[in-house]
């Protein structure tokens, strides 16, 4: 057959071979362009018969694109390739099979298989393809009825192989080489298919894991409001929302809260800020706008036994909280000062403010301040931080309920500045009438009205307290307790508490007045009376396991007669084991008290009292025993623990008169030492206390002057005295009086300047034992706040200028006057 050729297998063959080395446009090339480029023919090809020719739309560069769409016929082999003008010629034999061949080839049982094989993963590769496209549906139908020969082709031409594939395929003359191949490129296709499928699931599970969530409980969601179960997140953002509703926001809060809820109700749960913005709404929604505390109407008379009831002593500060509670009641919105209790630990200054609460019928709220250095603390955090929270305030009032509470500062003078702000000033407005209407936490963002809250503060010092706060606050001092007055809370308070907190009763346990005192003398040595309770507390725990160990020795079928119901008599008569396990049940532990009372009361004796507390950790020798040698004084000292007794030790080594200060001491102890060590020097004669010859003190020698208790920072200017008498003690050998102890300050000239917490002072020598106190005589004065028993029990000395406190110091008067004596 002879036919006019196009380079090409066909319309799609000729577009493909144009990515190899000849197309139909690069055919033209080479007549017009590049003649010389050779052509290189396959020697088997396609005759096609062409049905259309359509011309593409010209494109900028000049460039036409032709579409023709030929009909295949048959393959045919070159036999002979000739030009003829612009085109090649060539003489053909058809490579078709004849019928009769074709019939033969059918029956031969490879092609058989072969057809079977592929039609079978043709079959496969179109039920993926009808899956994934829906496409499938006429290729099964060609499937159905071409002859496999045929399909083979038609298969492969549908698929992206190579041109050199395609070559192959034309090649293949032979309908079992055809289909075998066919199969081939099925299958590989049909793998290519399989994997790429793996992938995109693969990726998918990992990418869309959120958006499957999000599908899934827009699905629940749904089925849920089928089913008409309400939805959780609806749930939840609608009982917030009535919550809300009923919080009695102010207008302007209930409108900023409102706009929070919509952009919550926009929001997805598991999207960011979702959960902060949710917490946020809660805080508003809890916090209390309006609720209050009912407030009763305050009967003093009530007030004050609940007081006297609550504490012993303590007169002039019960006096001083009942006039405060009477300005309260005249004028319920006066704003009254805030009360600021300054004493050492354990005075009771707490529960004098939840006695305050319990008068005004108010709810109680501690917020503890001690250690508070960060403004954000009282302030709260920007809700922009991660992590972000209310200040301490708010989270007090949203804990306690009420707009109303009796707010306790606890230990005022504990917080500190530092680069994070500072928390005081925040305090500032906090206590400031004027400024609290409208409290700003960073958190809230919103004001709060602080003015119904009932400010009291603590603190166990006054001086670390910036004055701009100590100015807002009325400060109330509780010195803490003498020996008689611990004695007498302990017996009235503390026993009966401590008993009552270890189940006990004095039925079981009995401490008497003798062995209290014991404790309080021995065991502690405070301000406060929080050591003696932890004392005491240790002496029921004893008590309660011996009570307990007994009550298991007990027999119990007789008494336990008498108190069960006849219901459980029959169980009783079960036996013994029985019995244990059914009293707890049938009655209350009093009754059970009752059943296994001890014959007689534990009584503490002294014995109990060293087995139990230990060795007694202080006794009265102590300061004869360390005053023992001379260069040592006892001076009284003020502490964040109330008022204590401060021994100065002094002593010369061989050096270049150098002073050695020892003990953790600030500057101003610092700088007493050294006027101290200027005044001896400068009355050495005066004083006597060296050889007429030696002029200097310090000639060939280094003072040391140590603060024992080594660990705790001292400061301050009331150990001027003390100093003195340590030195002169040291340089002139003689002790100082163990049963004297001294406070003042002292100036370069001798003067005794008057010094702060007398009262403390003289308790502190009271407990140590002390006998004679040495005072700067315009601290007088301040002795009408001691109690009676206190000063009976103690003698005063008054000192204007330093030699009286010698005097006072030394057995016999100062050194240098016995020296005097002598010499008379
Ligand atoms: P503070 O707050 O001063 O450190 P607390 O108020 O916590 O001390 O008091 C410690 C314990 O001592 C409390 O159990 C308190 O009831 C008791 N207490 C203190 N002073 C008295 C007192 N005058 N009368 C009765 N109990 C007291």
């Amino acid at each position: 057959m002879d036919s006019m050729l196009s380079q090409g297998v066909g319309s799609e063959s000729g577009e493909r071979s144009s990515n190899v080395q000849v197309s139909t446009s690069d055919a033209h090339k080479v007549d017009g362009k590049n003649p010389s480029e050779v052509i290189h023919w396959h020697n088997r090809g396609v005759a096609a018969r062409a049905l259309h020719l359509s011309r593409g739309v010209e494109k900028p560069s000049g460039r036409v694109t032709y579409i023709v769409v030929l009909e295949g016929l048959c393959r045919f082999n070159i036999e002979e390739l000739n030009t003829r003008g612009p085109y090649c010629t060539a003489k053909i034999s058809p490579l078709e099979m004849t019928k009769s061949e074709m019939e033969q080839v059918e029956q031969d049982p490879d092609f058989v298989t072969l057809s079977r094989q592929f039609k079978a993963i043709a079959m496969e590769l179109i039920s993926i393809l009808e899956q994934k496209q829906k496409t499938g549906g006429r290729i099964k139908v060609l499937l159905e009825t071409l002859p496999f020969h045929k399909l083979a082709d038609i298969f492969v031409a549908s698929f992206e192989i190579s041109f050199e594939e395609q070559l192959c395929m034309l090649d293949s003359v032979d309908p079992k080489v055809r289909l075998s191949k066919a199969t081939e490129l099925v299958d590989r296709h049909l793998q290519s298919i399989r994997v790429a499928e793996k992938i995109t699931q693969k990726v998918e599970g990992q990418l869309s894991k959120s958006q499957k969530e999000y599908l899934l409980r827009q699905q629940m969601r749904a089925i849920k409001e089928e089913l008409g179960d309400n939805d959780d997140d609806e749930d939840d953002l609608a009982s917030l929302e009535r919550k809300m509703q009923n919080a009695g926001m102010p207008s302007n809060i209930w409108k900023h809260a409102q706009r929070e809820l919509r952009r919550l109700k926009k929001m997805q749960p598991q999207q960011p800020g979702y959960n902060s913005s949710r917490v946020y709404l809660d805080l508003l929604a809890d916090l209390p706008w309006q609720k209050a505390s009912e407030e009763q109407e305050l009967d003093l008379k009530a007030a004050k036994d609940h007081l006297d009831c609550d504490h012993y002593g303590l007169v002039k500060i019960k006096q001083r909280i009942i006039e405060y509670l009477a300005v309260r009641k005249l004028k319920p919105d006066a704003r009254g000062p805030v009360l600021c209790f300054v004493g050492p630990p354990g005075v009771g200054k707490t529960s004098l403010a939840s006695s305050i609460a319990a008068a005004l019928g108010r709810k109680f709220i501690r917020i503890s301040l001690g250690g508070v250095k960060d403004e954000a603390d009282i302030r709260g955090h920007r809700r922009t931080y991660i992590g972000s929270m209310p200040g301490r305030l708010i989270d007090g009032l949203k804990k306690v309920g009420v707009c109303n509470p009796v707010m306790l500062l606890d230990e005022i003078d504990k917080t500190g500045s530092d680069v994070r702000g500072d928390p005081a000033s925040a305090l500032l407005e906090v206590l400031d009438p004027e400024q609290n209407k409208s409290f700003n936490d960073h958190y809230l963002n919103v004001p709060f009205d602080l003015s119904k809250v009932i400010f009291v503060a603590t603190a166990n010092r006054m001086q670390p307290i910036p004055p701009p706060l100590l100015d807002r606050m009325e400060v109330i001092e509780l010195p803490g307790y003498t020996a008689e007055e611990k004695l007498r809370i302990a017996m009235q308070h503390l026993i009966p508490r401590v008993l009552d907190q270890h189940g006990l009763s004095s039925a079981f346990l009995q401490i008497p007045e003798d062995m209290v005192k014991l404790v309080i003398q021995r065991y502690t040595r405070e301000a406060g009376v929080r050591n003696l309770e932890r004392n005491l507390a240790a002496l029921a725990r004893a008590a309660a396991v011996r009570v307990a160990e007994r009550e298991q020795a007990v027999s119990v079928s007789k008494d336990v007669h008498k108190i069960t119901s006849p219901l459980l008599d029959n169980r009783l008569a079960e036996g013994a084991e029985m019995e244990m396990e059914v009293i707890p049940m049938g009655v209350n532990n009093h009754e059970i008290s009752n059943a296994f009372r001890i014959a007689s009361p534990l009584v503490v004796d002294e014995a109990m009292l060293e087995k139990i507390l230990g060795p007694p950790r202080f006794d009265d020798q102590e300061a004869a025993d360390r005053v023992a040698t001379p260069g040592v004084s006892v001076g009284l000292v003020w502490t964040a623990f109330g008022g204590e007794v401060q021994f100065v030790e002094a002593t010369s080594v061989v050096g270049n008169g150098e002073l050695h200060l020892t003990g953790q001491l600030g500057d101003v102890i610092k700088e007493s030492a050294q006027i101290a060590l200027t005044w001896v020097r400068a009355r050495v004669e005066d004083l006597k206390l060296a050889a007429a010859e030696e002029t200097d003190l310090l000639q060939g020698k280094d003072i040391h002057i140590h603060f024992p208790a080594g660990a705790v920072p001292k400061d301050g200017p009331s150990a001027g005295v003390t100093l003195v008498t340590a030195l002169v003690s040291l340089f002139s050998q003689k002790n100082v009086r163990a049963d004297t102890a001294m406070t003042g300050e002292m100036t370069l000239r001798g003067l005794v300047l008057p010094v702060g917490g007398v009262k403390d002072k003289v308790l502190a020598a009271h407990r140590y034992g002390i006998k004679r106190v040495i005072l700067p005589e315009r601290n007088l004065k301040d002795l009408v706040e001691v109690p009676a028993d206190v000063l009976s029990s103690l003698e005063i000395l008054v000192a204007k200028r330093m030699e009286d406190v010698l005097e006072h110091a030394f057995d016999g008067g100062c050194p240098w006057r016995q020296h005097q004596h002598s010499k008379l």
